[in-house]
Formats: C-alpha cells, structure tokens, sequence
C-alpha cells in the first residue's frame, strides 16, 4: 500500500458515503413517511384551504409538530349498528383500522377519549366513563353551545364562517341502492372492534371534554369517526365547538365518512360526496391530514371506493 491511497480511499468512501445518504434520503422521501412507536412528538401535514385574491381555492400543506402528550384524539359516533344498512356497514369496515391508529396514537402518549353520543349510558361506572365525570369541572373560555340535537347539544352550521354544506344530506344521506333505509335509534353502544384501554376517556358531553382537556393542558384535538356532515361538526365534543375553544383542531380526513346519498345534488359518488365535505372542513373549520402520519401505514380506504388515487 503507498501513501497516497489513503487519502484517495477516503475519499471514495466519503463519496460513497454520500452517495448511500443521498439513497436512504431519497428512499425515505419516495415511501411514507418512517413512524416510531416511541416518537412522542406527531409530525403531521395539515392540509387546508383558503380563498384567493382570484376567488378560487388555495391549497396549502403545512409541517407541524404536536406533542402527544398535549394531543387528544377524540372518536366521534362509531356505533355498533345505523338506522341505514349502508352506513353501518362502512362503519364495520373502518373500525378495525380506526382501531389500529388508536392504538399507536395511544402509544405515543395521544389522550383518547370514546365519544358515542347518546349512549354513553352502556357504559356506566366503567372507568373511562368515570375518568370524564370526576375531571374537575373548568370554566370554558367561550360558552358551549346549549342547542340540542339528537341527544347532545349542538352547534349548528356558522353562517359567520361557512356556507351551506356542498352535498345535500337533507334526507339524512342513506346511500343504499333501491329501498331506501327507515330512520330508527338503531345504536346501543360503540363498536366493540374499538378497544377502551386504561387510561382513556368515555364522554359526549361538551364541558366534561372541555374538563378532561384542561386538567391535562391539552391544546391539539384531532377528530376522527362519522358522520362528518353531521356529528363530527356538530355535536359538543366536535369540530365547532374545539375550534370555538380555540383548540387546534385537526381531521383526520381518512377515518371519516358522510352520510350522504348519490342521487341527491350534487350527484357524486357517495366517497366524492364525503371528499367534498373534508374540502369544506379544510376551507372552513380546520386542517386535515391522512393517519399515515400517524402510522407510516398507507391512508385507509373504503372497499366501495373505486376511485383511483
Ligand atoms: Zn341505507
């Protein structure tokens, strides 16, 4: 070996050195995104919209960085059975994987709190249940909506921030071809696919959420769960009522769906229909993203949707 190979082979391993980062990063960039279990802060890309000087829509994907800790995921009305059959069976079809992300959410320090409206009677006395009743009660810092609406109070469609919704669900959206399904209290409870874990909350109340929010100086709500027409907007716990709040408040736009109906305006798909309602939320309430920034995984996608990506 001479004197002057060394440099030179250090420079080819520097080179290659180089060139094998450059391939990680590139490998990195072309796939989603690496997620460790033990990351405790969520990179997520928020995903909005905003109104141009031109009148059309901008759309902007923003990086942030939410401690988990200062993160509640809330779980909006995934009930074990729906007045329409269609419905009910998209909600079967989600839970599973709803319950996947919870769980890794739940791992990083994310807070859940179980929201199924008006049936949080089934779980009585259990201890998630009983977590939401004893946080000590908080004054909030704009007044909860006292509308009420199936069950829980409401805050309705914001003529301040928004226009009407861009599907009509005014016959209440069941998407079953044929017969159409008959409106009946069809719920008991959450689906059971969902998992309570130790240390998670059972509420579908405004101020008990609110509540367990402060005791834990919970700034970063993200919602998921259906109906995001309705109920996800809609009800206490909801998008409305966290963005009022003044919440960062966050869809996850993936693990949602509409009840919406095809032959109704605008005569979409039922999946564009639902696309259409997360663009609203997007322009008017708050950012989405997709549960791969929470999971690595790919986004979820209903077997019905045929649509290519
Ligand atoms: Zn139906």
């Amino acid at each position: 070996m001479n004197n002057t190979s060394t440099p030179l082979s250090r420079r080819v391993h520097s080179l290659l050195g180089s060139a094998g980062a450059l391939l990680l990063m590139s490998l990195a960039a072309s796939t989603v995104s690496t997620v460790s279990a033990a990351d405790s802060t969520l990179h997520l890309n928020l995903r909005s919209r905003t109104a141009t000087a031109r009148g059309d829509v901008s759309i902007t994907e923003k990086p942030v960085a939410w401690e988990a800790k200062q993160t509640a995921l809330i779980i909006c009305d995934m009930w074990d059975d729906h007045w329409c059959k269609s419905a009910s069976r998209r909600v079967g079809e989600l839970a599973g994987p709803l319950n996947e992300v919870v769980k890794q959410a739940r791992a990083r320090g994310v807070f859940i709190i179980h929201a199924p409206s008006s049936v949080t009677g089934f779980y009585k006395d259990t201890p998630q249940r009983r977590l939401a009743q004893s946080a000590p009660l908080v004054k909030t810092p704009v007044p909860l909506a006292t509308a009420e609406r199936w069950g829980t109070a409401w805050c309705w469609p914001d003529a301040k921030r928004e226009k009407v919704l861009p599907i009509d669900d005014s016959d209440m959206g069941c998407s079953c071809t044929g017969a159409k399904c008959v409106i009946r209290e069809a719920w008991t409870r959450q689906i059971a696919t969902i998992e309570l874990a130790p240390g998670d909350a059972l509420t579908d109340n405004g101020q008990e959420t609110w509540n367990l929010l402060a005791a834990r100086g919970i700034t970063n709500v993200i919602l998921c769960g259906v109906h995001l027409n309705m109920c996800v907007l809609g009800r206490p716990f909801a998008i409305r009522q966290q963005v009022y709040l003044g919440r960062n408040v966050a869809l996850l736009r993936d693990l949602t769906d509409t009840m919406y109906n095809p032959e109704r305006p605008p005569g979409v798909d039922h999946f564009t229909g639902t696309d259409l309602v997360v663009a609203h939320v997007e322009r008017h309430w708050c950012p989405s993203f997709t549960s791969t920034d929470l999971t690595g995984k790919p986004a979820f996608k209903f077997k019905e949707d045929q649509r290519s990506r």
